[in-house]
Formats: C-alpha cells, structure tokens, sequence
C-alpha cells in the first residue's frame, strides 16, 4: 500500500495516514450535514475533499470503511419541522433526499455507512449511562444531563483550548459573561448529553439516560456531540484510523466527542484527525 502523508490537527504535524488495524477497514468517520435546509457549497468543498480521499484510499488498496453521519434531531430541525408543520420524520426526510440529489449532481461515492441521530437513540443512551455511572456526567438542575469537563484531564488536547483561562474568566467575571443559560451547570464548559424535554420539543422525544437519584428515565432527545461518538463505536469501533470534519468542529464538537467517547468506553478514539478549513468566496 502506498503511503499518504495528511496534517493531523491533533498532533498538529504531517503525519503518514496510520496503517488499518489487524483484520479491520480503514475506519474513517465524517461529521456529515445537519438536514434543516441546503447545504451549502462550504458543506459540499468539506465533503468533496473526504471523497477524493476515499477514492484515493480505494484506488491504493485499502480496504475502507466511510461512514459520514446526518443529524436529523436538534434545535434547528424541529424549529424547522414544527414551522414547516411537518413531522420531524417527513421534514428531515426531505432535506436529506435533496441533500443526495446534490451529491449525485457533484459525481460523490456514496459512504459505506449513513446512520441518522433518531436511529441510534439507544447507543446514545446507554453511553449517556456509562458517564453518569462513571461520574462523567451528571443531571443539572433543569433535568439535563452534562458532561463534566473537569473529569476528564486531556480535555483540549484537539484544540488547545486553556482550561486555565476559562475557570479564571469563570470565577473573575461570571457577572459579565452572559451566563443566562448556562446556571443550570457546575462550570460554563459543561455541555449537554442530554437535554430534558421542553414544551418546544413538540413530539420530539424519547425515553432517556435513568437519573441516578430517581432511577427513572430522563424524557428528552439527545444533545448534538453525543451522536457522532456513539455512531462511530456502533460502526467503527472504539479506535478507528481517520476522523474529519470542517475547522469549525474542532472546537466545541470534536473535543467533546473526545471527551465522551474516551470517558464513556474507555481508551483511545481516532488515530488521526483530518479538518478541511472554511472556503472563503
Ligand atoms: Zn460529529
């Protein structure tokens, strides 16, 4: 197999793609498009560069495993669902049929695998779980379920993000940092897992993580980060070779994956990590 040298941002130097694991595919795992409304063409340049990848991965020999993920439940598609007076189902139904016939019109290979949020609700679930077992997480006071960021020490190890600075800024100036939402958790860089139902969620719900103090089920859907992690366990495994996305996922999106996916199943997660910067026009 020929060699294929990328800048992995973790490390933030060129590095040789790693070698599949014994026995395994090429593992590669794309933050693929939220489907609300079209994607646009910075989507599109993002998704089209892991497609030449895939492609020159095939072409060398390896055999690989593409899985690229759609988001069908948050804050944008059930305000989207619930204004369009549609279900959520038939809503992101039709954005994600649209985003394909764009994909077909740009000439892109399917991924070998595309799991939808909704689908994978349990995996979700039983990682939101593991957490709250293992004193990752913890249910806030407005019945959501955070990841605790202090418990896990290599947070911002993709992004470089000073742990420092923030708990300084948290405790010098939390009068000036516009916190109105933020009073539900125990530090400001806690973010949801899982996030407790509300009136505006319509009939978006589902029956959650157990609350450790109840032991019932916490009724809500699952917060954004918490997918992409248990997806790639669910297709990928625990380590995987490759997991990209656009600039903008660095920070918060994949350091919280890390966080939940080295808490939540223990050891190591993507071996190397690929972002596409923004296109400028
Ligand atoms: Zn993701």
């Amino acid at each position: 197999m020929s060699q294929i040298q990328l800048y992995d941002t973790l490390t933030r130097s060129l590095r040789e793609l790693p070698r599949p694991l014994e026995g395994k595919s090429f593992g590669m795992y794309l933050c693929g498009p939220t489907v609300y409304g079209p994607a646009h063409i910075g989507n599109f340049r993002t998704m089209l560069t892991l497609d030449v990848l895939y492609r020159s991965l095939k072409a060398l020999g390896y055999p690989v495993k593409f899985v690229r993920n759609i988001t069908d439940v948050d804050d944008k598609t059930i305000r989207g669902s619930r204004a369009s007076g549609q279900s959520l189902e038939a809503f992101t139904g039709e954005w994600t049929r649209k985003f394909h016939e764009d994909c077909s019109a740009l000439n892109m290979l399917s991924p070998d695998v595309e799991p939808r949020a909704t689908t994978h609700i349990r995996e979700q679930v039983q990682l939101a779980e593991s957490l709250l077992a293992k004193g990752h997480a913890y249910v806030g006071g407005d019945g959501s379920v955070y990841f605790r960021v202090n418990s896990f020490s290599a947070y911002g190890q993709l992004s470089h993000f000073d742990r420092e600075a923030l708990r300084t800024q948290e405790t010098n100036s939390a009068g000036a940092l516009n916190l109105s939402d933020e009073y539900e958790r125990d530090s400001v860089a806690d973010f949801a897992l899982w996030k407790a139902y509300k009136p505006e969620d319509g009939d978006v719900c589902w029956e959650g993580p157990k609350d450790p103090a109840t032991g019932k089920a916490i009724r809500g859907r699952p917060g954004w980060h918490l997918e992409c992690s248990a997806k790639s366990h669910t297709h990928l495994g625990q380590e995987f070779d490759l997991h990209a996305g656009g600039e903008d996922l660095i920070f918060p999106h994949h350091e919280n994956e890390i966080a939940q996916s080295c808490c939540g199943y223990g050891g190591s997660f993507a071996r190397h990590w690929m972002h596409v910067v923004h296109l400028l026009v």
